[in-house]
C-alpha cells in the first residue's frame, strides 16, 4: 500500500490510527452489525455516539456550561451568514478584521445583513503578510459583534493574541486552527470550524456558541440557518453529518490519547518551529510572513527562483510529499501540517527541501 505525506490544507490528514479503527469498525459498529453510516441518527447507538463525541470536544476544550455545542452542516461558509444572520439584529452593525482571503469572504457575506465596519485591514502592497496591532483594534461603541479569523488558512497568518473586545462578543472563525492547541473558550462569543481539517472529514461544521446569543436572528432567517432551531433539536433538527460526525468523535478520542490540545501544541509548534527553521535559514525559499504572526498550521513559502517550482512538486510528489501548491492567489508552495500531520512528515520534507536546495542552488 502507498502511503504518503498529504500536506493539504483540507481536507486534510486524519490520523492513522483512527483511520484504522474506522476501517476495523466499518462493517460492524460494537457489535450492532451495521456501518455508523447505516444507522438512524436518533437510533440508541447513534446517539451514544454524538453525545460522547459531544462530551469528549467539552472536556478536550474545557467548555463552559453556557456555552452550546452544535453540529451542522453547511461548512464555514455557511457561518459567514448564520453569524450575522444571528447576531447583527441587535445595533445592525458588525465590525470585521480583514487579515486574508477568508476574512475578506466572511466580510463580503456580512454585508448582505448589515453594515460593515473593517476595523483593521493588513492588505499592503497586495499581500496579507502581517496582524493588526492590539492597541491598534477599537471596537465600534454600537457593534453587534466582532469577527475575525484567528488562522488565515490561505496566507498562513494567525493572530498571535484574542482581540480585546470588551462586552461586546467576539466571533472567530477557527476553520483552520480550532484544536491545534488550548484556548480559553470563554473570551468568545462563537467559536465555528469547518472539520475538514483538525477535526475530521468534510460536511461536518462545528458551532460553539455562548447560550445568550441564540434567539436573536432577523426575522426572515431561515431555519435551518437559526442557530435556536439546533439548539433545540440538539443538532438533529433535521439529518446530521452522522458518519462526520462519529470521525470526528474518534479524533477527539485521538487527541485525548496525545495529551489533550496542550500535549497537541507542543508537537505543533515543534514542527513549525522546525519548518520556519529549515525555509530561513536556506538562502533558496522564503517565507513572507511577519515572525510574530506566522501560523503553526499552514506554512506557505517561495522559491527564490520561481522557474523551479514545477520540478520541486513534481520531485517531493516521486519523495512520497503530496498537496504542497501553494494557492493560486499566493503562489509558491503551501505544506499544510495540521495535528495528524506527524513530526516524520515534517522532517522528511525538511530533509527533501534541503536536497532540492543542493542540487538546484
Ligand atoms: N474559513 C477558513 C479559515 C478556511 O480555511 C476555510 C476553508 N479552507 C473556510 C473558511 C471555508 O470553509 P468551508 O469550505 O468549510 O465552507
Amino acid at each position: 500500500m502507498t502511503q504518503v505525506f498529504n500536506f493539504s490544507a483540507g481536507p486534510a490528514m486524519l490520523p492513522r490510527e483512527v483511520m484504522l479503527q474506522a476501517q476495523e469498525e466499518m462493517l460492524d459498529w460494537h457489535g450492532s452489525g451495521m456501518s455508523v453510516m447505516e444507522m438512524s441518527h436518533r437510533g440508541k447507538e447513534f446517539m451514544e455516539i454524538a453525545t460522547t463525541a459531544e462530551q469528549d470536544l467539552r472536556d478536550l476544550l474545557s467548555i463552559p456550561e453556557n456555552y452550546k455545542v452544535l453540529f451542522l452542516q453547511g461548512g464555514a461558509s455557511s457561518q459567514f451568514a448564520m453569524v450575522p444572520l444571528n447576531l447583527i439584529n441587535r445595533t445592525g452593525k458588525a465590525d470585521y478584521t480583514r487579515t486574508g482571503s477568508w476574512s475578506k469572504k466572511a466580510i463580503a457575506e456580512a454585508k448582505r445583513y448589515g453594515e460593515v465596519n473593517v476595523i483593521a485591514d493588513t492588505y499592503i502592497d497586495d499581500k496579507f503578510t502581517s496582524q493588526p496591532q492590539a492597541d491598534e483594534l477599537t471596537v465600534s461603541a454600537d457593534a453587534s459583534y466582532v469577527h475575525y479569523t484567528p488562522n488565515e488558512t490561505i496566507e498562513g497568518v494567525e493572530f498571535s493574541y484574542i482581540p480585546d473586545t470588551g462586552d461586546v462578543p467576539l466571533v472567530a472563525d477557527m476553520s483552520s486552527t480550532l484544536l491545534s492547541r488550548p484556548i480559553d473558550v470563554s473570551r468568545y462569543g462563537i467559536i465555528y470550524a469547518g472539520a475538514q481539517k483538525n477535526i475530521g472529514p468534510a460536511g461536518l461544521t462545528i458551532v460553539i456558541i455562548r447560550d445568550d446569543l441564540i434567539g436573536q436572528a432577523i426575522d426572515y432567517t431561515p431555519a435551518m440557518f437559526n442557530y435556536d432551531t439546533h439548539r433545540g433539536a440538539e443538532s438533529m433538527y433535521n439529518t446530521p453529518p452522522t458518519y462526520a460526525w462519529y470521525l470526528a468523535g474518534l479524533v477527539f478520542q485521538w487527541l485525548q490519547g496525545k495529551g489533550g490540545l496542550a500535549g497537541m501544541a507542543e508537537i505543533n509548534q515543534r514542527k513549525a518551529t522546525a519548518l520556519y527553521r529549515a525555509i530561513d535559514d536556506s538562502g533558496f525559499y522564503q517565507n513572507p510572513v511577519d515572525h510574530e504572526c506566522r501560523s503553526w498550521m499552514n506554512v506557505p513559502f517561495t522559491l527564490n527562483n520561481p522557474d523551479l517550482d514545477a520540478a520541486f512538486l513534481e520531485q517531493a510528489k516521486q519523495a512520497g510529499l503530496v498537496t504542497l501548491k501553494g494557492h493560486r492567489s499566493v503562489g509558491g508552495m503551501r505544506a499544510s501540517i495540521y495535528n495528524a500531520m506527524p513530526q516524520e512528515g515534517v522532517d522528511a520534507l525538511i530533509e527533501f527541501m534541503a536536497d532540492f536546495a543542493r542540487r538546484n542552488g
